[in-house]
């Protein structure tokens, strides 16, 4: 497969690597968790209520349940007065039925008595004996219709009725309303887990002043965020030097423990990188370049079953190999339909150079500007990958299509925005 005179002939498209990624990427089993704990989540069943919602009717106001008709020729010069013959907070249950003439006081959220078809707030009451409660009279200076402040049982779902399907992703209101429809725990896929391991003999970790020759250790801590922020659980397996047993040594546990292995460092083609060679010997690579800038030496492959994603060492790179590769295959392993970051069209604020065939994406800012109302993206003025500092300030990938030819200031362009959620309406 590595061809050492020209390692770029078989490079393919960021949409073919996608594809032959995510035809790789198979849902994790299925677990049960609090609904609560499933926000953010895509159900893995659908989830019927095992009662009414609400489960009766109730009303939506602090007043007086009564019977319209009563009040059919109420009105200010000319009021009706009633008795009240009983009284129901929120919880208790009055048992009599409300009969012509009368009245029961009403909480919110309290069953509306039998015989009773509205509720008449009480700022609109007027008590004229009586506290109010049970063998007070009160009177109304005006009609109320049928259905005046009642929630009408099942009126947000019939029991039975599905009220989230699998696939609906789980958000704060749904966790509720799956409570409310009898759930405690929900099924969804258990979160994937990622190993992560970094390679290169010059890396030290973030507690380590480094000696001459040796950097930090910055992608390590980038992607276990961008892991957990895709919705997965990520483990740190350490740093590998550039030798070929102690990569593989880490590679293996990580793959043996988790669902997907994401490396960094140790991708291209210099002397000391083993990537390739070591998933060509442990399993099966299915390619080694893509057509793109920054990040274009990424290594995907299968470890037995576990997709394995050896990405570029540049800081950049590694990011946004993250971004357009493994963070769909986590949602889609997860359950998501959506796996794609929106995209969108900005005008450039600059002229863009791009002399070379693959595909860019450059470090941006996106912004609406304020006098135009229209999208502006800025590049970062250095696209240089081995600086996190503009993906860090920046909020899109201005995507530079294939083939060579750039863009000049005013010109429409696509945005790929990673600051916004998988099929975000924008
Ligand atoms: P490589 O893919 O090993 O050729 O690495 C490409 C560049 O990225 C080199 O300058 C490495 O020093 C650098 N690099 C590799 N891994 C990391 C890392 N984890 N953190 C920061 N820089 C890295
Ligand atoms: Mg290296």
């Amino acid at each position: 497969m590595t061809s050492k005179e020209n390692p770029d002939a078989h490079m393919i498209t960021v949409e073919d690597a996608q594809r032959i990624i995510l035809e790789r990427a198979c849902p994790t089993p299925i677990e049960q968790v609090p609904t609560w704990l499933a926000a953010g989540r895509p159900l893995a069943e659908d989830v019927a209520t095992d009662i009414d919602l609400a489960p009766f009717a109730n009303s939506a106001m602090d007043g007086y349940a009564v019977r319209a008709q009563d009040l059919a020729a109420a009105e200010a010069g000319a009021p009706v007065e009633l008795e009240v013959i009983g009284h129901e907070a929120a919880g208790h249950v009055f048992e009599g039925a409300v009969e012509p003439g009368t009245t029961v006081r009403i909480m919110t959220g309290a069953p509306v008595p039998e015989g009773a078809d509205a509720v008449v707030k009480y700022e609109i009451v007027e008590v004229l004996e009586g506290d109010g409660n049970e063998g007070s009279r009160v009177c109304f200076a005006a009609p109320a219709r049928v259905g005046d402040n009642i929630r009408e049982a099942g009126l947000e779902a019939k029991r039975g009725e599905v009220v989230m399907h699998a696939g609906e992703v789980v958000t704060a209101a749904g966790a509720g309303l799956l409570a409310n429809a009898g759930k405690a725990t929900v099924a969804v896929h258990r979160a994937p887990r990622i190993g992560i391991v970094s390679l290169g003999t010059e890396l030290v970790d973030a507690g380590t002043v480094p000696a001459r020759g040796q950097i930090r250790d910055v992608n390590a801590p980038a992607l276990m965020a961008a892991a957990r922020d895709a919705g997965a659980e990520a483990t740190f397996y350490g740093i590998a030097p550039d030798d070929e047993e102690r990569i593989c040594e880490l590679v293996r546990r990580a793959a043996a423990e988790c669902d997907l292995v994401v490396t960094s460092g140790g991708a291209s083609a210099g002397d000391y990188d083993y990537v390739t060679a070591l998933v060509e010997r442990e399993g099966e690579v299915q390619f080694d370049r893509i057509s793109m800038r920054p990040g274009k030496a990424v290594t995907f492959g299968m470890l037995g079953n576990t997709p394995f994603f050896g990405l570029s060492g540049n800081p950049a790179g590694a990011f946004i190999g993250f971004e357009l590769f493994v963070r769909p295959a986590v949602r889609k392993m997860m359950g998501h339909a959506e796996l794609f970051r929106p995209v969108q069209t900005a005008r450039v604020a600059h002229d863009v150079k791009k002399r070379q065939e693959r595909r860019f994406y450059n470090r941006a800012r996106v912004e609406r500007r304020s006098d135009t109302g229209e999208l502006e993206v800025t590049q970062a003025p250095t696209q240089n990958s081995a600086m996190l500092v503009d993906l860090h300030r920046g909020n899109c990938l201005l995507v530079m299509p294939d083939g060579v030819g750039g863009a000049k200031a005013g010109d429409e362009v696509s945005v790929l925005r990673y600051d916004l959620p998988e099929g975000a309406v924008l």
